[in-house]
């Protein structure tokens, strides 16, 4: 390995790293082909990874294939990102118990762990950094998520295809990663270029002799990133945001995507960025004692804008306006940056194929509504 840690590694030789992450206590996690599509599953070896399979993503549509080559990282990303290894879906918060006093309180953190990922993209860095700007805020830092935080270590993969619905490029989030890995990986052919991003990552590869990337190599990689940004069919054109936004407050057209939304939450559940929640007692039959949780919430259901007796947003309409005002402009005011990086995610999960994008683009538009795109429908 050279002084700037910037190696090759033939692929066949990926489990080494692996296996020199085990050696450091970490337990591997990477992206595994279940039931047509791909999460992530803890994994001891290579050969667990989704080789030769490649996702097809495009609103409301979903498909792997396998193309038969030995490509390890062909499949860009599935419905997961980061986010459920830092923002737990059910985190239990606190143990009350009723006593003659009152109540007593425990907190139930987290056992600290360590959790290597394989195979994370720029856009679910960029999702994640997000989360720590919320989550490990300085007056308000959450301990559940900063446990988890600390023992994640990230590896990883630069995109060099891009899918339907990627429109990272334009979010200057990907396709390649920047900052926050350990290790960034890029598959070019039956080699990896190897770059390390932190001590962490530094300290792992410590153990390997790689030979220093060859400038064919490194720059083959580039170009193939570069490739991948280029081809990307879709964009968000932030150049008027936030104020445009705002100003589309009462334009017909959250009419007419109210009337296709079905608020069933997918969007927000994938999204990388979302961190609604809400919060569940499960007391026991004794009703001495209850456990406080917090489960991942949506700004989707009736629930989320029930406040003080009314509900502040009671139709499709208000919450689907309310969700993509504040991620496209009203999160750039609270936390100086965007609350989408681009993935795509909530393009491909959403049933009926809302593409926000395409939305945005329309409330940009005074008074043009294009057409609905009638094959963004389930299963087509
Ligand atoms: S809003 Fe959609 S495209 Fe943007 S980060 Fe969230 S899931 Fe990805
Ligand atoms: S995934 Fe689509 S249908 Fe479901 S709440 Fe989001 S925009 Fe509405």
């Amino acid at each position: 390995m050279t002084s700037e840690m910037h190696g090759a590694l033939a692929r066949a030789d990926l489990q080494r790293l692996l296996d020199a992450l085990s050696a450091k206590g970490y337990q591997i996690v990477g992206p595994t082909v279940r039931e047509g599509s791909v999460v992530w599953e803890t994994i001891s070896s290579v050969s667990e990874l989704p080789i030769g399979w490649r996702d097809q993503q495009e609103p409301g549509r979903y498909r792997l294939e396998q193309t038969g080559a030995q490509e390890i990282f062909g499949v860009v990303h599935g419905p997961q990102s980061l986010k459920p290894f830092v923002f737990a879906p059910r985190e239990p918060l606190l143990q009350i118990t009723r006593s003659k006093e009152g109540f007593t309180t425990s907190p139930t953190l987290p056992q600290p762990e360590k959790v290597a990922v394989i195979g994370a993209r720029a856009c679910d860095l960029a999702g994640l950094a997000i989360q720590d700007r919320i989550f490990l805020n300085e007056t308000y830092r959450d301990p559940y998520y900063a446990t988890r935080r600390d023992g994640l270590f990230v590896v990883a993969v630069n995109c060099t295809r891009s899918l339907q619905t990627c429109f990272c490029a334009s979010m200057e989030t990907g396709p390649r990663a920047k900052c926050g890995y350990d290790l960034a990986l890029t598959e070019v052919d039956d080699r990896l270029l190897v770059e390390a991003g932190s001590e962490a990552g530094r300290d792992i590869l410590s153990g390997f002799s790689l030979p220093p990337a060859s400038e064919d190599l490194a720059g083959e990689a580039t170009r193939r990133i570069e490739s991948c940004a280029e081809n990307q069919v879709r964009r968000l054109d932030r150049s008027r945001l936030p104020h445009a936004l705002y100003e589309a407050h009462e334009h017909p057209r959250w009419d007419e995507v109210a009337g296709r939304c079905l608020a069933c939450t997918n969007c927000t559940m994938v999204c990388p960025t979302c961190f609604c929640h809400t919060v569940e007692e499960t007391p026991d039959l004794s009703h001495q004692h209850t456990a406080h949780a917090r489960l991942w919430g949506s700004c989707f259901t009736q629930e989320h804008g029930y406040i003080n007796g009314k509900n502040i947003r009671p139709t499709i309409k208000d919450r689907y306006r309310m969700w993509l005002t504040h991620k496209l402009a009203s999160w750039i005011d609270q936390f100086s940056t965007s609350g989408c990086v681009g993935c795509g995610r909530c393009i491909t999960w959403c049933p009926v194929g809302i593409d926000l994008t395409e939305e945005l683009s329309a409330l940009l538009t005074p008074g043009v509504q294009p057409p609905i795109d009638l094959q963004h429908k389930i299963g087509t």
